[in-house]
């Protein structure tokens, strides 16, 4: 993927040379104090990022593919505001996303993320290179700025009395981040939206992902900010979900009928390019969407796990209440009680209580 952005720099400076050069990325105003910052297809930025400012201090949502457009990104909120830069929230580990986390920290900000992303930061983001990695490209990967503080599920951050509500959803790499503006409608979505540019799915596990986006919609926002391309609507979001849904029903279709490897990208691509061609990254991701959504449907999928004994590795536990009925003869099995004894459960008739149910369990 990296390559074929890095082919598109190059082909992108040659057009360009005898013009104005393309810059790296636009802020647009979203709201008061919220921007985002829009990086150019093929430029310096690699992707979106953004930044909220509060009452005594600013959040930085991602922070782009190279320190040198991240430093341009200091320099413009500098222009805005004189504002201690507090945090950063990675959205996700994929590298346009993280390469100029140090610029921020040497700022003073503290650098947050969904847990898995500091465990993937310097070791999945090799895979971009494989064996052809250059000697000083490794070092700078393995040394990547890692999160100072990590959550599994959620966070708020406060700029003053200003919230930033940072929520975790599956989907694209399993490790991420939106960042909510509840007072602005404005939803930094990282990459787990992606306007009117096909999606890079490697990691992506795109059931859960179609779900998210339901979620993601159901904010009530009005903005939302994507990880590549332009600021968008909830008809956008719904735009993109659609891409996933005909993705994954297409590569379903031409799987019944038999089509693997090669055949199954040629089986399916004219219809995703009838319907697609026109979104950014069509050349280098939709013939990487065919494979890696065949390989997810047919359960061969390799993606990044999260390490073990994080809570991000236990299975999500449905949490019940459960009413005890009187005269109903209760299941009597002995649970732990608080105090370290046991508790029957017929003894507890009438009585509401919360169990933990784990599926299969019953
Ligand atoms: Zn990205």
């Amino acid at each position: 993927m990296l390559s074929a952005v890095l082919a598109a720099v190059v082909l992108c400076a040659l057009a360009l040379a005898a013009d104005a050069p393309v810059p790296d990325f636009k802020l647009v105003k979203l709201g008061d104090g919220v921007w985002a910052a829009i990086g150019s297809d093929g430029g310096k930025a690699g992707a979106n990022a953004g930044f909220v400012i509060g009452e005594d201090g600013v959040a930085v949502v991602d922070t782009f593919e190279d320190p040198g457009a991240a430093k341009q990104l200091l320099a413009e909120i500098r222009k805005i505001t004189p504002l201690p830069i507090r945090f950063v929230v990675n959205t996700h580990y994929h590298l346009d996303h993280v390469n100029g986390n140090d610029v921020f920290a040497a700022a003073g900000a503290t650098v947050l993320a969904q847990r898995n992303v500091r465990d993937w930061m310097r070791t999945e983001n090799l895979k971009w290179w494989g064996d052809k990695i250059k000697p000083e490209v490794k070092a700078r990967v393995e040394s990547l700025k890692l999160p100072d503080v990590v959550y599994d599920s959620s966070l708020d951050l406060y700029l003053g009395t200003r919230k930033l509500e940072v929520r975790s959803y599956p989907g694209h790499t399993g490790g991420d981040s939106i960042v909510y503006l509840h007072d602005a409608g404005v939803v930094f979505c990282g990459d787990l939206f992606w306007k009117e540019h096909i999606p890079n799915m490697i990691d992506a596990t795109s059931d859960a992902w179609i779900k998210t986006l339901d979620e993601l919609v159901g904010s009530g926002a009005g903005k939302f900010v994507p990880g590549h391309g332009e600021p968008g609507t909830s008809l956008d979001v719904r735009a993109f979900q659609q891409y996933l849904v005909n993705l994954r029903a297409a590569v379903g279709r031409a799987q019944a009928a038999g089509k693997r490897g090669d055949a199954l990208v040629e089986a399916v691509l004219p219809e995703m390019q009838a319907k697609y061609g026109s979104w950014g990254f069509f050349q280098e991701f939709a013939k990487t969407n065919i494979q890696q959504t065949g390989e997810e449907l047919a359960g061969t999928k390799r993606r990044p796990q999260p390490a073990e004994g994080t809570a991000s590795a236990a299975p999500a536990v449905p949490y019940l209440p459960l009413r005890v009925k009187v005269g109903e003869k209760a299941p009597d099995f002995a649970l732990p009680s608080a105090n370290g004894g046991t508790l029957r459960l017929s003894a507890l008739e009438g009585k509401p209580v919360l169990l933990d149910f784990y599926e299969g369990f019953w």
